[in-house]
């Protein structure tokens, strides 16, 4: 579903999974901790965020907020110290400067005093809505981690630009929302006011839903603002692509995504992950399509959080990898959804990317993140088989943190999984080199 949105995506940077490898080591993880006051009807949110266990060698902590939200104090270690903004480009983000008197150390507090006032929006009018951006529709109140509505250290040297940057926690919030139904924070199941949200598992997704909505404990799914016929359709199929996934790739799903409807007015916009929530942002729920959309969305748990995406080519590992994962599904389970998918291959305005001259994250178009280059992996699948392409992806990822040319780690993966020479070449001149159409073809009833 998401595919169409592409050409609004391209314009918007997306929220991006990022670590560090210290930072993947829960134990080591940075911790946040604090406690977020949400005055719902009158639109406000104070924070008071604490961060601990946090070390860097730099004389200068630099962090990130939304730029709507205001600064109020820093302190470390209860000294108060002055702050600045820097006008680096951060997205909807303001970046704020820290100078130092020492390094920190991990049992060093830093506290970071915010306010927000957001804005409650008339049905239809937020018709600009995204991920990035703080709103409140239809009675329920949405922050992904892309808006930063908590402080996002930066931590440089860094191989990717900050607006792509997010940083890992183990966290414990409390959430006041006096005049909220439910709150949800992260992960689990939605609380009431004054809910603890804690996590002892490092992540850097960490998602605000709060207001008017209910919430229900599905077989495969916690299902927010869902009705139920809706989760009746929704359930079977969470099991099936989880069911899938798991087969082909050999790691296991996590127990239970969260599915939340939170309609939005931009009807370009089809939806977004930020795990493991999963959100719908269509207005009629996205009825249709079901299939081809939350399967792209379930493949962003192994492209983004399990395997994470990096170098000149971020966007394809990033996207076009959850595609492809998306079309195997539908090629084995709903091969009329996926005829679907190979009619947008066929759109005359087609531009076709070279992979092996990109240098740039941009040049990697919408059309190619998530039509062109799904249907490649699954071109060099058909040539290489189902097995060796799990190999390629297990054997390419880890090599991405170390390098900016994303194309010659695929190729130097695709030879050291044992991938023959004239293959090698034969794949890079069918469909790396040049777009034929006709290649493309024979994946169409693909017998499995
Ligand atoms: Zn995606």
């Amino acid at each position: 579903m998401h595919h169409i949105f592409f050409i609004f995506l391209i314009l918007l940077a997306t929220a991006l999974p990022y670590s560090t490898s210290a930072q993947e080591n829960d134990n080591m993880a940075t911790h946040l901790g604090g406690k977020v006051d949400i005055a719902f009807k009158a639109a406000t949110i104070n924070s008071s965020f604490f961060i601990t266990q946090y070390t860097d060698t730099a004389q200068l902590f630099e962090f990130m907020l939304h730029e709507d939200i205001k600064v109020d104090q820093i302190q470390i270690n209860q000294e108060t110290y002055k702050f600045q903004k820097n006008k680096e480009e951060c997205g909807d983000c303001q970046l704020y400067q820290v100078v130092l008197k020492k390094a920190l150390s991990p049992s060093d507090t830093i506290s970071i005093q915010t306010n927000l006032r957001f804005k409650h929006y008339a049905p239809r009018e937020n018709r600009r809505d995204y991920k990035g951006k703080i709103a409140s529709n239809y009675g329920i109140l949405r922050a992904s981690e892309q808006t930063k509505w908590f402080p996002t250290i930066v931590r440089r040297p860094n191989n990717l630009p900050i607006t792509l940057v997010e940083h890992w926690y183990t966290y414990d919030l409390e959430v006041n929302c006096p005049d909220c139904r439910n709150v949800y924070v992260g992960k689990g199941e939605p609380q009431k006011n004054g809910g603890r949200f804690v996590s002892k598992t490092a992540s850097q997704d960490i998602m605000l839903i709060a207001g008017a909505y209910n919430w229900s404990m599905g077989a495969s799914a916690i299902y927010l603002n869902i009705d139920e016929d809706q989760q009746k359709i929704l359930d079977p199929l969470f099991a099936e692509i989880c069911q899938y996934y798991e087969a082909t790739s050999g790691i296991k799903m996590p127990t239970k995504f969260i599915f939340a409807h939170l309609p939005s007015d931009n009807k370009r916009w089809g939806g977004f992950m930020t795990y493991p929530t999963i959100v719908n942002t269509q207005k009629d729920g996205n009825k249709k399509n079901l299939e081809a959309y939350l399967s792209h969305e379930i493949a962003h748990y192994l492209f983004g959080d399990v395997y994470k995406p990096y170098s000149s080519l971020f966007w394809l590992y990033l996207e076009s990898f959850a595609e492809y994962f998306s079309y195997k599904y539908l090629i084995n389970y709903h091969p009329k959804v996926f005829q679907k998918e190979y009619e947008k291959l066929q759109n005359p305005k087609l531009r076709f990317v070279r992979l092996d001259e990109v240098k740039e994250l941009h040049e990697v178009t919408g059309q190619h993140r998530y039509v062109t280059g799904a249907f490649q992996l699954l071109a060099i699948e058909k040539l290489i088989g189902e097995a060796k392409m799990m190999e390629l992806i297990q054997t390419v990822f880890p090599k991405l943190p170390h390098t900016s040319d994303g194309y010659a780690a695929f190729i130097e993966s695709l030879t050291e999984i044992g991938i023959k020479q004239d293959l090698i070449d034969q794949i890079e001149a069918d469909f790396i080199k040049k777009f034929d159409l006709e290649a493309y073809k024979k994946l169409l009833n693909q017998p499995k």
